[in-house]
């Protein structure tokens, strides 16, 4: 029977071996590479900036109900809605009806992981909603049927010639387009739906608890029009975006956009605060924003791994991981992949079955290295995989096996006793499988390193 696991297993083991995909990504992580180095000399004191962020989002974590609470008042004030959503269902009901009562047929959408987690376009779309997603990567990913491959830059697995041979495909451009041509084609047809659409969703990169406002960040423009030109915005956000204030943007900003990649601001930063006021050209007539929770109280109850909750999904650490760079993005089978995917996503879905996401780790604390929130998430991937065993989530079989093997290893003549063939064979029956198909377990010597050592020594 396939599981989570042996999925993950089986499609990690695909990737891992396929040369054109490792092409890809190690030409497209070396130039994220080039531009992050770059970037990063901006900050006089990165380090002092990564410690001054990551105390205000341990302030915000510790506070988290007074903050969200000061937001939705500070929002409402300003003629905003604020919906709460306990899960994706509460979330996706609350859409589909804002869009029903106001006879929206299609909706603009912006990049946003936290609408890939509600699986939000297939569920518009299953209710007669047609959603468009408009930031480029986003767009590529529709029209192909994928699903993004990674948190920043959604098709960083896809070539210049892929993305021809889909615009080929699908809409009859040339199979060798450039890049210039295909934007310049999706911008047009992006056009028109912006100015058809009867609803814009995006998500929130930072709500700030002071002004109760909406901090979105991005680099096409797409957002700012997704959130201005129809007449309704809806705004779905994770509830640990909070920032206490305005000013913590000077931090956040610069850090989000140089990990990410590289550029010492992004783009287009948007500050939204609320619907139009009586002038009727400053802002939407109707903004919802969707406070999301799908299992971050969970994760927030969890100590140390809560600290998870500070992230800003900048992508350095999947970037800097060895194993992402191997396996790929689809590979974990989650929204959120890489080291980040491997802490949260357990406690966010069902930690039994994607607890071993948290064993795909090499734990060289690289990516704890380069998180700019100073994460520690190599060391929370420990604690996730010494949470699964304090609360039972592994087969009895480790359990039995571990017990042999303490017993084993505490008596000394039950090592070197048994003769040397019945050993070897042993060994490979219990490792032969995580050796893994490719490469064959190494043959136990004759002879045991302590006896070995006697004879060297007589
Ligand atoms: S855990 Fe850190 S490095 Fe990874 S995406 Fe989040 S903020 Fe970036």
């Amino acid at each position: 029977m396939e599981t989570f696991a042996s999925r993950f297993l089986s499609d990690s083991n695909n990737k891992a071996f396929d040369n054109n995909h490792r092409a890809i990504i190690n030409y497209n992580i070396s130039r994220y590479n080039i531009a992050v180095t770059k970037g990063l000399q901006k900050f006089r004191d990165l380090e002092k900036a990564s410690e001054a962020a990551a105390l205000v989002k341990h302030k915000v974590l510790e506070n988290l109900d007074n903050y969200l609470q000061n937001f939705e008042k500070r929002f409402s004030e300003n003629g905003g809605s604020v919906i709460w959503a306990h899960d994706a269902g509460d979330a996706l009901e609350s859409i589909i009806k804002i869009l029903k009562e106001n006879n929206v047929g299609m909706v603009v959408k912006s990049k946003s992981m936290t609408t890939e987690e509600l699986e939000l376009v297939p569920y518009l779309e299953a209710n007669g909603v047609e959603a468009i997603e408009t930031d480029l990567g986003e767009y590529i990913v529709q029209i192909s049927g994928d699903k993004p491959y990674h948190i920043v830059t959604p098709v960083m697995h896809r070539s210049a010639e892929d993305i021809a041979g889909i615009y080929h495909k699908k809409f009859g451009l040339s199979s060798d387009s450039n890049p210039a041509e295909i934007t310049s084609f999706t911008r047009d047809v992006l056009r028109q739906k912006f100015i058809n659409a009867g609803a814009g969703i995006t998500g929130a990169n930072f709500l700030i608890a002071e002004t109760g406002s909406v901090v979105l960040t991005e680099n096409e423009g797409n957002g700012v029009m997704s959130m201005s030109w129809p007449p309704i915005h809806i705004v779905i956000a994770g509830i640990e975006k909070i920032l206490p204030s305005l000013d913590d943007l000077g931090l956040f900003l610069p850090l989000l956009s140089t990990h990410g990649t590289g550029q010492s601001l992004t783009a287009y930063n948007s500050i939204v605060s609320g619907p139009g006021r009586s002038s009727g050209n400053s802002g939407r007539a109707q903004i919802y924003v969707i406070l999301l929770d799908n299992g971050r109280t969970d994760l927030l109850g969890v100590v140390p791994q809560r600290r998870a909750l500070s992230c800003i999904r900048c992508g350095a650490c999947l970037n800097a991981c060895p194993v992402y760079r191997n396996i790929g993005g689809h590979s974990y089978g989650a929204v959120y992949s890489g080291p980040i995917g491997a802490v949260i996503t357990p406690h966010l879905k069902n930690f039994d079955h994607y607890k071993h996401l948290s064993y795909a780790s090499s734990l060289c604390g690289k990516c704890s290295e380069v998180c700019p929130l100073k994460i520690n998430l190599h060391k929370l991937i420990l604690h996730n995989r010494n949470y699964a065993v304090k609360h039972g989530y592994y087969p009895k079989i480790e359990k039995t096996s571990m017990f042999l093997w303490k017993k084993a290893m505490l008596n000394r003549s039950l090592v070197d006793k048994p003769p040397y063939a019945i050993k070897n064979f042993l060994f490979k029956k219990a490792v032969g499988k995580i050796w893994g198909k490719r490469r064959s377990a190494p043959n136990l010597k004759p002879n045991s390193f302590a006896t070995t050592w006697k004879k060297h020594k007589s």
